[in-house]
């Protein structure tokens, strides 16, 4: 989807040092803007931590009864320098971008887009979607491979059982299951569905660095309680991490991991650069309707204009110290 802000910040986001204890990211709300009145809820980026591995971002959205709110309608819209990972728990999406893909997001299916160099989408909830209900995600390309071309994958993965859990690895390895979808750095990203009562003690790589989006239940991880929509967050140097649902209704939550990044990004709308002129410049060419992103074909309507740039420039910097 399309970041909606009106006014979006330019944010830096460096990659962080490895932190012991876990770190409880909360939701903020981030209205859809337009005609529908969707509301997410985004973890990633915060102030405190911009990025876990190279997962840049990540909105939660739903349930929500698309007869209220009105579903989902985002106009094409750009992109540089990563990738989108749609994931749904209910509903459907109708996707369609300037590789030519037209692709429907189902749930439990992850659609994977590379943007790399530029492409624009626009995404829209099938007519035939009751509850719209997912996760957004982000992935910070590096530097050798940001200008890479336009992709898209799809993958179905099967439901693993395991101890008190069922899980669905949608990209990297987990409890002897392994994604076959390409990544440009070393991630994880899985659905984790957890009885009541269920303890799970999960082997991860040791190089990763995690974070735990609960969708819905009494999650703890490492024994810190999560809220709903919360985003708990564990650093590398551990090869286990411990789940558990502490309530007496199921579970689901969103596994992501992957190597601390090790590259400052600057971020703004729906770009991730190195710099507030590169920034600059996808602006400008989006508005010009530059051959960068292409044209969305079959979108009945117009595309998103970019709002206006922040006032002043931001000088490169990273995340604050870490304990
Ligand atoms: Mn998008």
């Amino acid at each position: 989807m399309s970041n909606v802000e009106t006014h979006p910040p330019e944010l830096v986001c460096g990659s962080t040092a490895g932190a012991a204890a876990v770190e409880v990211l909360e939701p903020r709300d981030v209205p859809l803007g337009g005609p529908r009145a969707m509301t997410v809820r985004r973890t990633l980026p915060q102030r405190s931590r911009s990025l876990i591995g190279a997962w840049c971002f990540a909105d939660h959205y739903g349930p929500d009864d698309v007869s209220v709110s009105g579903g989902m309608d985002v106009a094409p819209h750009p992109h540089t320098g990563l990738q989108t990972a749609s994931w749904l728990f209910s509903g459907e999406i109708e996707h369609r971008d300037t590789l030519g893909v037209h692709a429907l997001v189902r749930p439990g299916e992850l659609n994977l887009m590379t943007a790399g160099h530029g492409i624009a989408h626009s995404e829209v909830s099938t007519p035939d979607t009751t509850v719209l209900h997912g996760v957004q995600l982000w992935i910070a390309l590096p530097d050798a491979d940001r200008d890479a071309p336009r992709d898209f994958q799809h993958y179905a993965p099967d439901a693993v059982a395991l101890e008190g859990a069922t899980a669905r690895v949608f990209l990297g390895s987990l409890a002897g299951e392994t994604s076959p979808v390409r990544t440009f750095t070393p991630l994880l990203g899985a659905e984790l569905v957890l009885e009541p009562g269920a303890r799970l003690v999960l082997e991860v790589d040791a190089a990763f660095e995690h974070g735990v989006l609960v969708d819905v239940g009494a999650v703890e991880l490492d024994g810190t309680p999560l809220g709903r929509g919360a985003l708990g967050c564990s650093g590398p140097g551990t090869t286990e991490l411990r789940l558990a649902n502490a309530g007496e209704a199921p579970a689901r939550v969103v596994l992501l991991g992957g190597e601390p990044f090790g590259e400052d990004l600057v971020m703004w709308w729906n770009f991730v650069g190195r710099s507030h002129e590169e920034i600059a410049l996808f602006r400008d060419q989006w508005q010009a309707g530059s051959d960068r992103f292409g044209q969305v074909e079959g979108y009945p309507g117009g595309r998103l204009p970019a709002p206006p740039l922040p006032m002043g420039r931001l000088r490169p910097r990273g995340n604050p110290p870490r304990p």
